[in-house]
């Protein structure tokens, strides 16, 4: 496999424990989308049906590779531009919580 090396905001947390790459409030894909226009939510987001299925590289802290939330103010030309940014879950749906409207 080749290796690319890029500077991304790092997922500082997660509280979606449903989602597939997390592990112990943490986050471990790789990276990240975030949103579609408005929306923050985390696109990466996938529901598994138990612990025995989450993601095993927890070693691993994941970035946002990119966000669509252009109305955010850390938004920059559809990347992310925080240093690093915490997602939340409610009820169905994980969500940048450090995004802030401009
Ligand atoms: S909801 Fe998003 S940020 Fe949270 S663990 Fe899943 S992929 Fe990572
Ligand atoms: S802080 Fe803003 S730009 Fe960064 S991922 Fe969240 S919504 Fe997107």
């Amino acid at each position: 496999m080749k290796h690319i090396e890029i500077i991304m905001p790092q997922v500082k947390a997660c509280t979606a424990q449903a989602c597939g790459f997390n592990k112990d409030m943490g986050c471990h894909a790789r990276a990240i989308t975030v949103g579609d226009e408005n929306n923050p939510g985390c696109d990466t987001f996938f529901a598994v049906p138990d612990i025995s299925a989450h993601a095993k590289s927890v070693g691993r802290v994941s970035g946002v590779g990119a966000c669509k939330v252009a109305d955010c103010k850390f938004n920059d030309d559809y990347e992310c531009m925080a240093d690093e940014i915490i997602v939340g879950f409610n009820n169905t749906k994980a969500s940048c919580q450090t995004y802030v409207h401009q």
